[in-house]
Order: structure tokens, then C-alpha cells, then sequence
């Protein structure tokens, strides 16, 4: 019999094992973004909240203040019309993405809440997305309690921004 010294110095150790774990699961939500989610869902409203402390109003609902970590309790109805914020036109495809590429994303300030939220934009052609541009929400029609109860946003005016 060899020591385990001996055995241990001649092989390779093992530093990666690639495999597939396919995992079936529910997500409970919790009281906040379960009441989001079934606002989206089921009157097409977008709920956030307001800080009492800073005057924050903040996208997703959450139990505390981002900005200044005061509880929050005050939930607050918002627009489904806002501004982009910022913007990408997004080319490669993401092996977990049913979205086909291209396809234009964007930061969005939805009116009146102070944290931009993430979704597409639709009904525009890239080369007229501007930071700034006025947006709103395209609803879908038959809805499951997520984010992409809202198909995408479009240009609230349909008329070019650009001025060439
Ligand atoms: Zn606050």
C-alpha cells in the first residue's frame, strides 16, 4: 500500500465539473411585489411606493427606502407614461432570451417615480430612440403577473424627435 502522498502528487486535481441541474420551482413573491404583480396583472396598474422620510417614490415596491433605509407604507399609483433614460440596441443573442435580436432596451423614468425601470421599446425605429424621448406602456391584452404584462413602451408621439 502507498501513502497518500505518493498517490496525490501524480494526478491532476479536479478544479471544474461542467453538468445541467434542471430545477423545477414556484417564487413566492411576498406581500410587495405579489400586490405589484397583481396590480400589472389585474388592472393594468403600476403601484410603487413613497418615501415618508425622504420624499422618495420607488419602482418595484420594497419594504424599505432605497435612498435613506426609512420602512416604507405608502404605496403610490404611477403613470404608465415616462421618459427614457437611457437606452442600448442590444445584438447578441442571450442563449436564455426569447427576445429575437436586435431589439432596443431602455432605463425608463416613469412619471413621478425617482428609479428608472428596465424594459423594451417597441414601435420605434432605433436610429429615433433618444434619452428623453416620452414613452408609454403597451399593455398586453391577456396578462400573467409580471413584467411582461407590459409588452413594451412606445413613443407617446409618433412623430420623429430628431430634427434632421
Ligand atoms: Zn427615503
Amino acid at each position: 500500500m502507498r501513502h497518500i502522498t505518493e498517490i496525490s502528487s501524480k494526478v491532476e486535481p479536479v478544479t471544474f465539473v461542467e453538468d445541467e441541474l434542471e430545477l423545477s420551482f414556484r417564487y413566492w413573491y411576498g406581500e410587495h411585489y405579489g400586490r405589484f404583480y397583481a396590480e400589472l396583472r389585474d388592472n393594468r396598474r403600476i403601484l410603487g411606493m413613497r418615501c415618508e422620510k425622504c420624499g422618495s417614490v420607488l419602482l418595484p415596491p420594497r419594504p424599505y427606502c432605497g435612498f435613506c433605509h426609512a420602512p416604507l407604507r405608502t404605496w403610490v399609483e404611477l403613470s404608465d407614461k415616462g421618459a427614457v433614460d437611457t437606452f442600448s440596441i442590444v445584438h447578441t443573442p442571450n442563449a436564455k432570451e426569447l427576445i429575437e435580436t436586435p431589439y432596443a432596451c431602455a432605463m425608463i423614468k416613469l412619471d413621478g417615480c425617482d428609479v428608472p425601470l428596465y424594459h423594451l421599446l417597441g414601435e420605434v425605429e432605433f436610429k429615433d430612440i433618444l434619452t428623453g424621448m416620452r414613452v408609454t406602456a403597451v399593455w398586453e391584452e391577456v396578462r400573467k403577473g409580471a413584467l411582461r404584462d407590459i409588452r413594451y413602451f412606445r413613443p407617446s408621439e409618433q412623430r420623429s424627435i430628431r430634427s434632421d
